[in-house]
């Protein structure tokens, strides 16, 4: 069984990444804020913070990709 709806992680291969949502300044909605793998020995995440993209890969090291 594939899960079809969700990019597989490109760290672990095993898990999907899974979009989360946020709410802005003023309550709007911000769609696909953050991605996250759902194995939980992986903990691959993609975060955008006012425009800006940060990869962490684990909870003690973090790299800006610019
Ligand atoms: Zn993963």
């Amino acid at each position: 069984m594939q899960n079809l709806s969700f990019p597989k992680c490109l760290k672990c291969n095993e898990g999907v990444l899974i979009p989360l949502s946020d709410y802005g300044r003023g309550g709007a909605t911000i769609h696909f804020k953050a991605w996250v793998c759902n194995n939980p020995s992986c903990h691959f995440q993609i975060r955008i913070d006012n425009g800006e993209v940060s990869v962490l890969d684990t909870i003690a090291s973090k790299k800006r990709l610019k």
